[in-house]
């Protein structure tokens, strides 16, 4: 009952509060994320400026190795849940990841990101073991991206070497984290993120746009609470349903919504790395090319073996499934070329003390 004395102020208002980096309000964030027409066009410019001056014109790319679509969860959007049987499961040997981490190298990739569902196959010494063997071999910084495991595990793979850690947390709602999350726990999840932080990983969380029930104020304390928390690399995307998951019926996120939250990001986080995902590129084939100019700075092309990229269906009708590591760079690289900007050459780790 409370939120309904809210008092949202006027767009130029909450814009001006946002560009001046006022203290966090769902006052103005809530307004600058329903903006539409040319208040959406100025919010989506705005965040373009600062990313510019910010972060400059480079895009980092990152590659992403799905190493395994084993799940032992059953998130409620997510395809690879583990109770989707039509979803043909495989898992990548260390010697295959090595691989196309090597590859991925040698085309000029800085960093590589190792993501999978929650599968404990991999166990803490399992992957210890590969990401030592990573970075003995490389010279890639790693990012990993597994889901929620114990503290013990998490300083295990830090002190084997990872660099980063992803773990989004897909909505910072409890009654919605909940429904969606038949084996998962708002506070865990939180607290994993906690520790990840604690252990000195570069942090990168986010979230969903267009869950059921999510509203734009639902979006504004998500991005609070990623403030609060000190993220440094947000990836957020638009929820796609995916038929063989109880969200099936659902509408699913717009680019729009997306877009309109990247760029509130970027006023909100002016030195954060932002992905232009995949996602957003199945929404529209230029998708990824809005983001980078609302916002983002960053992408994260497929590197992942082409007999498998299928199955790793998170979400329906992904783009790039048949493209092999060299022709994907080739062509991401063309895309950041022909937006006038430029493919970055340093590794893009994040920038701490300007946070
Ligand atoms: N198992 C790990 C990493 C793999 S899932 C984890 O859950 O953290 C990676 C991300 O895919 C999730 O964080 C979620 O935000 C996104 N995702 C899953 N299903 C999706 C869907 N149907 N539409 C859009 N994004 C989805
Ligand atoms: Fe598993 Fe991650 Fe999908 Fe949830 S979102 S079912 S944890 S892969």
């Amino acid at each position: 009952m409370k939120e309904n004395k809210i008092e949202y102020i006027d767009f130029e208002r909450a814009l001006a509060a946002a560009i001046s980096g006022e203290p966090l309000s769902v006052a103005w964030l809530v307004p600058l994320l329903d903006a539409a027409g040319q208040n959406e066009t100025l919010l989506i410019l705005s965040a373009d400026k600062v990313r510019a001056s910010t972060m400059g014109d480079s895009v980092h790319l990152r590659g992403l190795i799905e190493f395994s679509n084993y799940c032992r969860k059953n998130c409620h959007y997510c395809g690879l849940r583990k109770d989707n049987k039509k979803v043909g499961r495989y898992r990548l040997s260390k010697e295959e990841i090595l691989e196309c981490a090597l590859k991925a190298e040698k085309l000029g990739y800085k960093t590589i990101v190792l993501q999978s569902g929650e599968d404990l196959h991999f166990s803490t010494e399992i992957m210890s073991g590969i990401i030592k063997e990573l970075k003995e071999k490389t010279k890639l910084a790693v990012t990993l991206s597994l889901g929620e495991r114990d503290e013990e595990t998490y300083v295990a793979w830090r002190q084997a070497g990872a660099d980063r850690y992803l773990l989004r947390i897909e909505t910072t709602d409890p009654a919605i984290f909940k429904k969606i999350h038949p084996d998962s726990d708002l506070e865990y999840r939180k607290n994993c993120l906690y520790t990840l932080k604690k252990l000195g990983y570069q942090l990168g969380s986010g979230v969903m746009v267009g869950l059921p029930g999510q509203d734009a104020l639902s979006l504004a304390k998500d991005i609070i609470w990623l403030k609060e928390l000190g993220v440094e690399m947000i990836g957020i995307g638009p929820f796609l349903p995916h038929k063989e998951t109880p969200l099936k019926n659902e509408k699913g996120g717009t680019l729009k919504q997306a877009l309109r939250l990247i760029a509130v990001l970027r006023l909100v986080f002016p030195y954060a790395h932002m992905p232009a995902t995949t996602a957003m590129g199945t929404l529209d084939p230029l998708g990824r090319e809005q983001a980078l100019e609302a916002g983002a700075n960053v992408m994260m092309p497929n590197i992942t073996p082409t007999a498998v990229r299928p199955l790793y269906e998170i979400y329906p009708n992904k783009i790039c499934l048949d493209e092999n590591a060299d022709k994907c760079f080739g062509c991401v690289t063309a895309r950041i070329i022909a937006l006038g900007r430029t493919v970055g050459a340093d590794y893009g780790h994040v920038i701490r003390k300007k946070l």
